[in-house]
Formats: structure tokens, sequence, C-alpha cells
């Protein structure tokens, strides 16, 4: 049997990690939340008292965290993974960081004789939890061919989109314009909120108007329109306005190292700083952005 070692049991990285073990993979896991380990292990997971514990003997190493520089504090250096993974394991992040950060990783990767694609997701929580994640691979297709059975039982679409790095850099495109329905979406449910109509009234007529989007099908930013997604729910879980944030600078560093404008985006970043820096906003769902268009 294929051994799983799954590092960042986060938001995403945990039901994740539980797709598997309904697949009744062997997984083994680590964070640095032990909660977040418990609960997993509760569910059937082998548990590791560190990453490098983890990844002993595995075949498929997947991490989940939250930015670069965690990637490659973990991977790289005398004691990250690369050190302590055999030759013949392939290794699978799903992190959402820059593509360089990516490329440098798989290139040290690589010089150890050790394979690493990098397959950022779409799909939110929600799909993390259903399994119908999408992921956005980048590497070698032989890699690539590899990881398919693996992310198979979390995801429902497979995509690569070229070498290394390329699937950060699709990714990155989609958040960015991601960052800009939501925040086009709200602006125009309290617009129609502030003009005295039902907020549940106006989506279903923009759900079935040119005005469709994976907002308003999936992620309804308005508290009450829509059951089991984060603004029903107090905006917790979900995907944090600090991680949009994080998406948003790098789309805009993205566009600089090309020189594309990007207006829209610049825009939108304005808005989800503005944002995080209120009411302690960073740690809410990023589809609480909503609030700040409210009228009063
Ligand atoms: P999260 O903060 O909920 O989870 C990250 C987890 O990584 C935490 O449990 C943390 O303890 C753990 N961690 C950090 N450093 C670690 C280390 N060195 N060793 C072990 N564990 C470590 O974040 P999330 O929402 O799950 O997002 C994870 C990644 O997925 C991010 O890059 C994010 O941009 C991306 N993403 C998130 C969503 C979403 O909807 N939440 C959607 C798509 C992509």
């Amino acid at each position: 049997m294929t051994q799983i070692a799954f590092i960042g049991l986060g938001n995403m990285g945990g039901p994740m990690a539980r797709n598997l073990l309904k697949h009744n993979q062997h997984v083994t896991v680590f964070d640095l939340m032990p909660e977040a380990v418990d609960a997993l292990v509760a569910a059937g997971a082998h548990k590791a008292g560190s990453p490098q514990e983890a990844v002993a003997g595995a075949d498929v190493v997947v991490t989940m965290l939250p930015a670069a520089a965690h990637v490659k504090s973990l991977y790289l250096g005398e004691d990250g993974l690369l050190a302590h993974v055999d030759k013949s394991a392939l290794l699978i992040d799903c992190s959402t960081i820059d593509a360089q950060s990516a490329i440098a990783v798989g290139e040290q990767a690589k010089q150890a004789g050790i394979a690493f694609i990098d397959a950022p997701v779409s799909g939110g929580v929600g799909g993390a939890a259903a399994g119908t994640l999408t992921f956005i691979m980048g590497g070698r297709e032989a890699d690539v061919e590899r990881a398919r059975p693996v992310l198979s039982m979390m995801g429902a679409n497979l995509f690569r989109a070229g070498d290394l790095g390329a699937g950060q850099i699709a990714k990155v495109c989609n958040n960015m314009l991601l960052s800009v329905l939501m925040a086009g979406t709200s602006e125009a449910l309290q617009l129609a909120i502030a003009n005295g109509l039902d907020p549940k009234v106006m989506s279903d007529i923009m759900l079935q108007s040119s005005g469709c989007n994976w907002a308003l099908q999936k992620y309804n930013p308005c508290p009450g329109v829509m059951d089991n997604v984060p603004s029903s729910n107090g905006y917790q879980g979900g995907f944090m306005v600090k991680l949009m944030n994080k998406d948003l600078t790098l789309a805009m560093d993205t566009a600089a190292q090309v020189g594309a404008a990007t207006p829209m985006a610049s825009a939108a970043q304005a808005l989800y700083r503005l944002h995080q820096g209120q009411s302690n906003n960073a740690d809410k769902d990023f589809s609480s952005i909503f609030n700040l268009f409210a009228k009063d």
C-alpha cells in the first residue's frame, strides 16, 4: 500500500487528509498544532512527532502550508524534508506560494534526485471537504502522472499548467480574479440592500442573470443567504483575509515581473488591505469583505 505523509492540517489540509483516509490510504500526519494532528488521528491517521518522522519511508509527501517561508523552511536546509525523504518519494506541495519559491525547492529536489511538483488547489474548504478540489500542477509530465492517483482522491479536476512553477502562476491568476469577483459581488449585494431589496432575492436574480459567478453560486458573502458557507458562520473557517492578501501580493509581483497591467487586482488589493486593517479581520474568511461595503 502507498505510504502517504501529509504535513499541514489546517482549514484545507485537514479535510484533504481525511479524504485520503476515506480511500483507505495509510496516512501519517504532522502539524505544528497538536489538536489538528489529534483530530486526524481520531479519523484513522498515524501520528508523527516531527516532519522528519512523518516522511520516513513515505512514497508520497503532500504539504499544505500557509506561505512560501513555511514551505522553504520545511523542505530546505540541513534538517529539511529533502534531507530525510527516500530518493524514490514524490513530493507534492499544494500550498499557494510564488512560482520562484516553488522552482527553487523543485530545483534543489532535482539536484538531490527527488521528484517534486507544485500543485496548488482551487475550490475552497467546501471543495476540500467534498473531495472536489481542482489541482493545478506544475512539473515534469512523468511526475505529474505519478501524482494523479493520489490527488484524484482529494479532487475532481486535475490540470498540468506546465513546468515547475506553472501551477503557482495559474493559481495566482485564478485567485486574482476571485478577489475581484468577491469584492464586486459584495458591492452589488450591498447596493441592493441599501435600496431596500432582499439579498436572497437579489442573489437569485443575479444567479440567473449576466452577473452570475462563483461567489454567488458557491460562496455567497451575505450572511443568511446560503447555508454551509463562512458568511453564515460568522465568517469563521474558509479562506482567511490575510491569505487573500498574500495571494494578491503574489499576483502583483507576478504582473510586475512581466510588466503586465492589473488595475482590477490593484483596486482589489487596496480593498482587502483596508479590510484587513479594520476590526481584526485578518483571520476571518475573505468573503467578509462584504462588510466593507455596508452603508451603516
Ligand atoms: P491554515 O492556516 O488553516 O493551515 C495551515 C496549517 O499549516 C496550520 O494548521 C499550521 O499549523 C500548519 N503549519 C504551518 N507551518 C507548519 C510547519 N512548518 N509544519 C507543519 N505544519 C505547519 O491555511 P489553509 O487555509 O489551510 O491554507 C493553506 C494553503 O492553501 C495556503 O497557501 C492557502 O493560500 C491555500 N489555499 C487555501 C484555500 C482556503 O479556502 N482556505 C483555498 C485554496 C488554497
